[in-house]
């Protein structure tokens, strides 16, 4: 198995010269199990190494056996030599080019389909000071390309993404809602809300201008019109011992035909547990390229179905296998759209019956930390939600913080302070609407921020995912050294929502249990007295000269760190930009740092 940080596949390293053979062992060793060497001076590479033969002949083999290649040498001299290797672009693998110095990963062929742009970017994270250079447009511009959305796409892709990105106005025709990522301004859609009911449009527009469709319908895309298939059905089989594959797949495909949807929106094929090895059921999922999946009898016994059956119920205990599988297979409420039918081969029994079944689509709302500000402590992860979305809402200073990371079109929701609730139930409605929504919160959204009340109003109808971040208390305590060594608690001060009793009562139990404590929201023009109070309180249990941080703007302009001492400490340097950390009895300042000790044996006996 790969490493966990390696790109998929088997990635082929070509190298020809002493500096390449570095750079070369360095990815080796990154990610182990994932690549194969080729080329000159291969000693002590990893398996396929030759030692011998010429670039021309590695560059050749390794385009022959692996799914993408990193090339240690110029793109001039990479594209001479692959040039007579080319096919098409499905099948070619991706290639990377990186220079003698290790500055530069250039995406050189198969940006998207070949998957070069994503491994230009993890070569240059696994070498130091390299930076991934990608050409591909769509990925250039902040408009996404079809291909990339995870989704099956047919038609005309090139023309309608050279449309979208050279503003060509581009007509949106959603027969289902599908979260997808804020498209460009010039793709417009004609009405707001997706259609469920088939209203006879096509996607084909009437003076021939550029479409972007959304269906699941077998649709015959005309040259101005590209076909994004949403993952909206499954198909429910049933068969008797020793049904042929050919039986089984011919029904299914016939089953789709004739009720006009498209195999590529299939997502997966469902059946009973007793089916699980019924050689026909799992070649045809193999043809139809989608998992199978299994229920037990008891399961699918459970789902009301139109047409329940004894042959089933005898066989397997249940008395619907295909309807009751398509119809668990996407979820509540789900809808019937093919009821079961039989196989019909020339002149015997039918051993094989299907059903397709269509899931109620789902809007997204992703629940994104931001860091407490610096770039470089947001994670990727949230950087991909951000682009990922197609509507954003949060408070206006925490949008600033993001803003030039959204693509071009991208909603943008923005409140001031205190909006909370009505942020919250915006950002379920877009979700609800079947939109992709971004709700963003500074360090972790989850904490004294926008997911709990967001998750309050939250239905099961939508998908929600939650991206952690770097917390305030995080930042602030690696900027203060380990003052959360040993067991810790934070503390809001703001009496907005909570009553003071009950804070007063956390902020005793954390100093009678010695907790180290961090106080967020810890003083304010209007709120002065709370910070002098709950340190008193502390104080009742720990000495004086207790490590204290006071921490201001963490990772963001105007960033102050300040080591004091629980008796020492100046309310008067602490804002609402500010948290607070006071170190536990065992808590010491070592060269300017608060450093808690974790009180293990080891640390103690030394
Ligand atoms: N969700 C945030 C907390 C929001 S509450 C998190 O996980 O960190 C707002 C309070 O957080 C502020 O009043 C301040 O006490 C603290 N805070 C947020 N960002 C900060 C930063 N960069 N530096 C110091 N304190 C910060």
């Amino acid at each position: 198995m790969n490493a966990p940080n390696a790109p998929a596949g088997l990635i082929g390293l070509v190298c020809a010269t002493a500096a390449g053979r570095r750079a070369r062992d360095r990815l080796a060793a990154a990610w182990p199990g994932a690549v194969r060497v080729y080329g000159t001076g291969g000693e002590g590479g990893t398996d396929g190494a030759d030692g011998a033969g010429t670039v021309r002949e590695a560059i050749t083999r390794a385009f022959a056996e692996c799914d993408r290649l990193v090339c240690f040498l110029a793109t001039g001299a990479t594209v001479r030599l692959i040039a007579p290797l080319l096919a098409d672009k499905a099948d070619d693998p991706g290639v990377v080019c990186v220079d003698e110095a290790q500055q530069y990963a250039v995406a050189l062929l198969g940006g998207h389909a070949g998957g070069a742009n994503d491994l230009a970017h993890a070569v240059a994270e696994a070498l130091p000071g390299c930076r991934p250079v990608v050409t591909t447009a769509t990925d250039a511009t902040g408009v996404p390309g079809l291909d990339t959305l995870g989704l099956p796409v047919e038609g005309s892709v090139a023309a309608v993404s050279r449309a979208m990105l050279d503003g060509e106005p581009v007509r949106l025709v959603r027969h289902h809602v599908l979260p997808l990522p804020a498209l460009p301004p010039n793709v417009t859609e004609a009405t707001d809300n997706a259609t469920e009911s088939n209203d006879g449009d096509d996607g084909e527009g009437a003076a021939g201008e550029y479409t972007l469709l959304v269906s699941d319908r077998a649709v015959a895309p005309g040259d101005r019109t590209a076909v994004l298939r949403p993952p909206t059905l499954a198909v429910g089989v049933g068969a008797s011992r020793g049904a042929p594959a050919e039986e089984v797949a011919a029904l299914v495909g016939q089953a789709l035909a004739d009720a006009g949807l498209s195999p590529l929106s299939v997502t997966e094929l469902a059946t009973v547990e007793a089916k699980a090895g019924e050689e026909g059921i799992v070649e045809t999922a193999r043809r139809l390229g989608v998992p199978l999946r299994t229920y037990p009898a008891d399961e699918l016994a459970a789902v009301p179905v139109p047409h329940p059956s004894d042959a089933p119920l005898a066989a397997v205990g249940t008395p619907s296998v295909a309807e009751a599988a398509a119809l668990l297979a996407c979820g509540e409420g789900a809808e019937l759209v093919v009821p079961k039918r039989k196989s019909a081969p020339e002149g015997r029994a039918a051993m094989a019956t299907c059903a397709v079944a269509r899931r109620r689509p789902r809007g997204r709302l992703a629940v994104v930390g931001l860091g407490p500000g610096a770039r470089d402590l947001l994670t990727p992860r949230a950087r991909d939600e951000l682009r990922r979305a197609s509507v954003v809402v949060g408070l206006d200073q925490y949008v600033d913080q993001i803003r030039d990371l959204l693509r071009p079109g991208t909603r943008v929701l923005e409140s001031g302070l205190g909006a909370e609730e009505e942020r919250a139930r915006t950002a379920v409605a877009e979700a609800r609407a079947g939109r992709a929504v971004a709700l963003i919160g500074s360090g972790d959204a989850g904490v004294y921020a926008m997911a709990s009340p967001a998750l309050a109003e939250a239905s099961a109808d939508i998908d929600v995912v939650g991206v952690p971040g770097v917390t305030a208390a995080l930042a602030a305590a690696a900027l203060l050294g380990a003052p959360l060594g040993h067991d810790h608690v934070s503390i809001s001060l703001s009496d907005l929502h909570t009553p003071w009793e009950v804070i007063e009562r956390r902020v005793r139990a954390a100093a009678e249990s010695d907790l180290v404590v961090t106080f967020y929201n810890p003083r304010s023009r209007g709120r002065d007295w709370q910070l002098p109070k709950a340190l008193a309180l502390l104080a009742e249990h720990r000495a004086p000269h207790t490590p204290a941080g006071v921490v201001r703007n963490a990772s963001r302009p105007g960033e102050r760190t300040t080591v004091t001492t629980l008796g020492e400490l100046d309310p008067a340097a602490v804002d609402m930009m500010t948290v607070v950390t006071v170190g536990n009895t065992a808590t010491r300042a070592v060269a300017g740092r608060m450093v808690t000790p974790r009180g293990y044996r080891w640390q103690e006996s030394r």
